[in-house]
């Protein structure tokens, strides 16, 4: 052999480096089929317990999608009671003159509702000056990280669109179309998928703290995957046409029962399957 020139490869070689090109197995994909092999029809179960007391629920449209992100990204760490302050309070600084609109929360909303009215005029939103939309939003909370959210992510919006309009994400593949939303500053994967949810009826699952909180107790996610990364795990236990439903009755079983403190166990009616009152629930 020349000096230099490199050996072949012998075949053990070869196959070790095969070995080390193989894709390390997806975790969702792991977890989805382990809780279906050691909890059988837990998310069934889970689905249906929660449906009995709380009833199916039916997708619609809750708002138009523009005001929808801007309702979200205003519920961020805080009340939606707030929320619907500082987002009416927007409805009254910037008037647009639009047909006025009816926001359907439907269960799993925490606030009472918003009047019904017109959008607010979003160009005027963006283009004002920051203090003044600061003191707009002030009884929402947290209005000095807000303010220059919602204009980042309507300018972002307009800049890549033309205008504010969010009505073409009806179009796109529910992964794609959060993908989009994304890629804006300050929108994460809960605010995206409660939009897309929500305005489109795509099935994308929202994992605020409550459903995480229920999640984590009953065992349907793995303890340690934060609310992020639950997104996607929710993609693999749940079929498209469960999503809507499972993430309504979740957040509301949340409110309503399975209180971050003092959870009403005795009139859970999913307590059979829980590992929090139990760890060796089925
Ligand atoms: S049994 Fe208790 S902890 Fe478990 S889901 Fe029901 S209320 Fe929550």
């Amino acid at each position: 052999m020349t000096p230099g020139a490199r050996a072949p490869a012998s075949p053990r070689h070869r196959t070790t480096a095969r070995r080390t090109k193989r894709r390390a197995p997806d975790p969702v994909k792991v977890w989805a089929k382990r809780l279906e092999r050691t909890r059988p029809n837990l998310v069934r179960d889970v689905l249906d317990g929660l449906a009995a007391r709380y009833g199916h629920q039916a997708w619609e449209r809750r708002l138009d999608p523009t005001s929808e992100l801007i309702l979200t990204i205003l519920t961020q760490n805080t009340a939606d009671t707030n929320a619907e302050a500082a987002f009416q309070a927007l409805r009254l600084a910037y008037p647009s003159g639009l047909p006025a609109e009816h926001h359907n929360p439907g269960l799993g909303w925490g606030g009472a509702g918003l009047p019904d009215g017109a959008p607010p005029d979003w160009d005027a939103v963006e283009r004002a000056p920051v203090q003044d939309l600061v003191e707009v939003i002030r009884p929402g909370g947290l209005a000095n990280q807000k303010a220059p959210r919602l204009q980042a992510a309507l300018r972002t919006i307009r800049e890549a669109r033309g205008d504010h309009s969010l009505e073409f994400l009806a179009e796109m593949a529910p992964l794609e179309a959060r993908a989009w939303l994304t890629a804006i500053d300050g929108i994460g994967k809960k605010t995206a998928s409660v939009l897309l949810a929500f305005s489109f009826g795509k099935p994308l699952m929202a994992v605020d703290r409550h459903v995480e909180r229920v999640s984590h107790r009953v065992g349907l996610i793995p303890a340690k995957v934060s609310a992020d990364d639950a997104h996607d795990f929710y993609l693999a236990l749940l079929r498209p046409e469960e999503t809507y439903e499972a993430h309504v009755n979740l957040i509301h079983h949340g409110r309503a029962i399975c209180h971050a403190r003092n959870p009403q166990h005795e009139i859970c009616p999913i307590r059979d399957r829980c590992r929090f009152v139990d760890p060796k629930a089925p």
